[in-house]
Parts: C-alpha cells; sequence; structure tokens
C-alpha cells in the first residue's frame, strides 16, 4: 500500500520554484529519504504533505485519501525542523502534556522505551543533550501512535556519535511497523537508514531508489584515491586534494592499477565504494554540503 503518493507536486515562493513539478510513492513500512542540501525544498515538501503549507499546483494522496482530509492527520506524526520542547518539564511530564492533546494515545512507557529514554525519563528537558532532546522529539511525535512519521532533519546539529545512536532510534521506529519519512543533508544517513531515496536538488527529484542500486547506476561501484600523484597513463583521473581519483567499475581493475603505479611514486592508495555524495555530485555538479 502506498502511504503517501505525490503527484506533479509544485511550490511557488513569489517569483522561486521551491518544488518543482515533483512526484514520488512512499510505501507502507518503509524508511523514505528526501536528500539534498539546504534549500533543496526538503522542508517545503513534507509540510506540504503533512497539510502545513498549501501545494501551488499538483496532488498528494495520504493513505489513499486526497489531500485535506482531516481525519488523516490522526495518521501521521511530525518532528518539525529545529524542534525544541518546554524547558522546565521533565521527559514524562513532557510526553504527559503532549499526549493530552489527542484522542488516540501511545502508551508513553512504550513510547519511553522505543525511544531509549528509559534512564532520562525523570530529567528535565533542558538538562538533556541534543541527542536526548531529539528523542523526545522523536518520542512526541510517536503521541497519537501514528503510522506515518515525519521526521525533518532530525539529526542536524548532533556530533557524529550522537547521530548513529539516534539512527538505532529511527530503525526502532521501522521495527514497529512505522513508515518513516525522514529528511536529511547527511548522505551517511540516508544511505544507512533509507529503504529508498528521492535526491532533491533546485526543488527537483533528480533521483530515485534504493540507495545502493543509485550508487551502482550513477555513482560508479568503485573510487581508487591515489595520494602523492597528479595523473595515471591510461586513466581518467580527477584531481583531489594531495592525488586524483578514479572511478572504477570492475574491481579487478585495482591489479592494473596498483601493476601501473609500479615505477611510480605514491604516498597511498585509498579505495572507496562510491556513495552517494558521488551520485549527487555526478548528476548535479554541486556538492550535498
Ligand atoms: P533547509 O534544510 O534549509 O530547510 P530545505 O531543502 O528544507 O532546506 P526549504 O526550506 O523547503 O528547503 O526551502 C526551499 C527554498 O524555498 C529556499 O530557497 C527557501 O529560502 C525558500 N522558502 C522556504 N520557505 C519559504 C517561505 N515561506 N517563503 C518564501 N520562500 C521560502
Amino acid at each position: 500500500m502506498n502511504v503517501v503518493e505525490v503527484k506533479n507536486l509544485t511550490k511557488i515562493y513569489g517569483n522561486l520554484i521551491a518544488v518543482d513539478n515533483i512526484s514520488f510513492k512512499v510505501e507502507s513500512g518503509e524508511i523514505f529519504a528526501l536528500l539534498g542540501p539546504n534549500g533543496a525544498g526538503k522542508t517545503t515538501t513534507v509540510e506540504m504533505i503533512e497539510m502545513i503549507r498549501k501545494p501551488t499546483k499538483g496532488e498528494i494522496f495520504l493513505f489513499g485519501e486526497k489531500w485535506g482530509n482531516e481525519h488523516v492527520k490522526e495518521k501521521i506524526g511530525v518532528l518539525p525542523q529545529e524542534f525544541l520542547s518546554f524547558e522546565r518539564l521533565t521527559v514524562k511530564e513532557t510526553l504527559i502534556y503532549f499526549s493530552r492533546l489527542f484522542k488516540r494515545r501511545a502508551d508513553i512507557e512504550e513510547l519511553i522505551k522505543i525511544t531509549g529514554l528509559e534512564e532520562k525519563k525523570d530529567e528535565i528537558y533542558k538538562n538533556l543533550s541534543g541527542g536526548l532532546k531529539q528523542r523526545v522529539g522523536v518520542a512526541i511525535a510517536l503521541i497519537n501512535d501514528p503510522e506515518l512519521v515525519f521526521l525533518d532533519e532530525p539529526t542536524t546539529g548532533l556530533d557524529p556519535a550522537a547521530r548513529r545512536n539516534f539512527w538505532e532510534v529511527i530503525k526502532n521506529l521501522k521495527k514497529e511497523g512505522k513508515t518513516v519519512f525522514l529528511t536529511t543533508h547527511y548522505m551517511e544517513e540516508a544511505e544507512y537508514l533509507a529503504d529508498r531515496v528521492a535526491i532533491m536538488h533546485k526543488g527537483k527529484i533528480v533521483a530515485l531508489g534504493k540507495p545502493k542500486n543509485l550508487i551502482d547506476l550513477h555513482g560508479g561501484k568503485t573510487k581508487v584515491i591515489i595520494r602523492g600523484v597528479d595523473k595515471l597513463n591510461g586513466y581518467d583521473a580527477k584531481k583531489v586534494e594531495d592525488g586524483i581519483e578514479i572511478f572504477i567499475n570492475d574491481e579487478h581493475e585495482i591489479a592494473n592499477i596498483i601493476s601501473t603505479l609500479k615505477d611510480k611514486k605514491y604516498e597511498k592508495i585509498e579505495i572507496e565504494r562510491a556513495n552517494l555524495e558521488d551520485v549527487f555530485l555526478r548528476l548535479t555538479g554541486a556538492r550535498l554540503k
């Protein structure tokens, strides 16, 4: 079942086409990510689907129903970008507060467990780290026991360790059977979490699919970085900091590269599988960050 279906969606602010005729579907139970740099149009897109902003053109269906049907809102949960909660309430008090705003309510102890906040439930919000505050944000997004959860840039500003911990919370949501709609500008996040990813650039979706398939299709399979040289005969190499980078489709080619390098002086060789950053770069000519 398609939980979200977007057809030819467009949003224009004055002269700016922030979202430009995009179409995609989100399937039940998947983690779907919109990946793109700041200003790509991700927040505008999710907030239209969440029925917070009105589309200029196009159609949105949620759970098969046309956009605007009020009762559909009961099935969705939202963690907005840069969300902050009440400083002086404890985690548990916060959840009790938000729970009272809804008819359909999740079990608060269960939410605390899903978001890994057991040890912090009596701590006041103000004293929590950024990562824990975001977990509270997720618990609030789940307060009405939604089937579909929107997380808008949930790990922005977190340090790498807190970000990785937070990814496990998102994986838990999937295990709980929720459909997760994530926006992010971190390619590692989309690659690690998303079943499918839509890459956005300047309001358009430039690629959509499973991260691995997008990488195989657009990224080149393997990247060989050779530090300390500025070219390699017979190879189409791109200059990077302290060396060159070569994309190869067949990993056996590495042996040929090493043999070509035999008599050359180089510092080191690094071998990296291409990633979504490379896909983005190849499709748009721009960097994600
Ligand atoms: P970010 O991560 O920075 O939020 P984003 O990919 O979510 O980026 P949007 O916030 O959707 O992008 O913004 C897309 C474009 O639309 C940007 O150029 C932004 O300045 C512009 N924009 C967003 N909201 C409005 C608004 N309410 N009025 C006018 N322009 C807007």
